[in-house]
């Protein structure tokens, strides 16, 4: 397995490859957030990267209540293990506490959410007790004071950051915003990035092919991913390796975009002129990651523009769209990044790999008969493979020194939702 293949001349280090954390830091390190903040009203907040920390003015729950429907009662009362006899003398309901307050030997019928009367400490759940007229009987003993009572204040207290700066906002916070009686908050305005692909062969969907002409993908995965990932976009098409042509689409794109995600065109005998436009227009280096599929990137700016130049193979473009250019856009949106999911689960096929690049092979995560999840590999790992990636739910993570795993082996995977 560790034979120098003539293309990475590697055998199990990385030479004159840049790896792929590394790779990471620095195009993290070079972008910050943009700035721009607009108020949203929560419906539209879903998705949407907090501005600023949200403190509670409230507390929630802002009243005791009860956890049960039963009957609140003083714990003092319910000391006898034999048996202990309470009046029932009124009623709390949610949204209708009860008037009075709860003296020795009596009980109130209090339901799930509502307000425990003063004088009870404690609320006996109603499968435990036996009512007779407005009489209530049941064991004591384990009736103890806060049995089955929520306090004031124990999911969030006045004062609390309840939401930091940098949250994606999910379902959950929404609710949590209207737990707190707000109804709008403020977020990073949407990131807008420009996107095109860029080759001689490629055609548009509805369009006859020729010889040597493809369907341009690239654009429809951009599409997805871009979206996905919650951000505005400028499709600009299919520009042609023309010099002017690029030219153009470079100036135009970057006076219009925070960021610039290009694929193809950035691989080793692609038309120098490429390099040259990106030269005189902005700042790029061209990178050689230690990564398969994906090794040739290149990443700068141009003009104000954050530019991703992606390579040209479909698979190559969303594996580096994940392991780089994600985690850039996010940090340019103003998130706060986070960890994508990793998990160790057995691989059920042999993969094989030369030592030199970190690869992300495709992988199908599914349960075995004895409802352990496993990995399959969804076959040909091709770069041009867009079928095995289609049927991928993750990736497989093969370390850049590794040579592969025997069927039955652990693998960490990458589950797409994860990412
Ligand atoms: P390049 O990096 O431009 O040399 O492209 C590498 C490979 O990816 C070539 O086989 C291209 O035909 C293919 N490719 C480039 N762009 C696209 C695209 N938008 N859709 C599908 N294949 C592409
Ligand atoms: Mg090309």
């Amino acid at each position: 397995m560790s034979k120098s293949s003539p293309v990475d001349c590697c055998s199990g280090h990385t030479s004159g490859l840049l790896g792929v954390q590394e790779a990471r830091t620095r195009m993290l390190a070079a972008v910050s957030p943009v700035g721009g903040v607009e108020q949203l009203t929560l419906r539209d907040a879903l998705d949407r990267i907090l501005a600023e920390d949200v403190v509670s003015g409230l507390d929630v729950p802002p009243f005791a209540n009860s956890a049960m429907d039963g009957y609140a009662v003083r714990s003092a009362d319910c000391a006898d293990t034999a048996g202990v006899e309470l009046t029932v003398v009124g009623s709390s309901f949610a949204g209708s506490p009860y008037g009075g307050e709860v003296g020795t030997g009596q009980a109130v019928r209090i339901m799930t959410g509502a307000v425990m009367p003063d004088g009870a400490d404690a609320v006996v759940m109603q499968e435990r007790v036996e009512r007779d007229g407005d009489r209530v009987r049941f064991d004591g003993g384990s009736v103890k004071q806060g049995l089955n009572v929520r306090y004031a204040g124990e999911d969030l207290k006045t004062g609390d950051t309840v939401l930091e700066a940098g949250k994606r906002l999910a379902a959950a916070d929404l609710g949590l915003l209207a737990s707190l009686g707000i109804g709008e908050v403020r977020v990073k305005r949407r990131l807008r990035v420009a996107f095109f692909s860029t080759g001689d062969e490629l055609r548009g969907v509805g369009e006859a092919l020729e010889k040597g002409q493809i369907y341009d993908s690239n654009r429809y995965i951009l599409h997805g991913l871009l979206n996905q990932a919650g951000i505005d976009l400028i499709d600009m098409g299919v520009i042609p390796d023309d010099r002017q042509a690029v030219r153009d689409a470079f100036q135009q794109a970057s006076a219009m975009a925070d960021a610039l995600v290009t694929s193809g065109g950035v691989s080793v005998g692609e038309a120098d002129f490429v390099k040259e436009t990106l030269d005189e227009l902005g700042q790029v280096d061209f990178w050689k990651i230690a990564i398969k599929p994906g090794k040739p990137l290149a990443f700068g700016t141009i003009n104000d523009a954050v530019f991703f130049g992606l390579p040209g193979n479909p698979v190559s473009v969303m594996a580096t769209f994940y392991q780089f250019a994600r985690p850039a856009l996010r940090k340019m949106m103003g998130e706060t990044p986070g960890e994508p999911l990793v998990m160790r689960v057995p691989c059920t096929e042999t993969l094989r790999k030369a030592p030199g690049r970190m690869e992300f092979q495709r992988g199908r995560l599914a349960r075995d008969e004895r409802g352990q999840w496993v990995v399959h590999s969804t076959g040909l790992q091709g770069s041009h493979v867009l079928s095995s990636m289609s049927r991928a739910n993750c990736f497989i993570l093969l370390a850049a020194e590794s040579s592969g795993v025997e069927a039955g082996g652990l693998v960490e995977v990458q589950p797409f939702c994860g990412l």
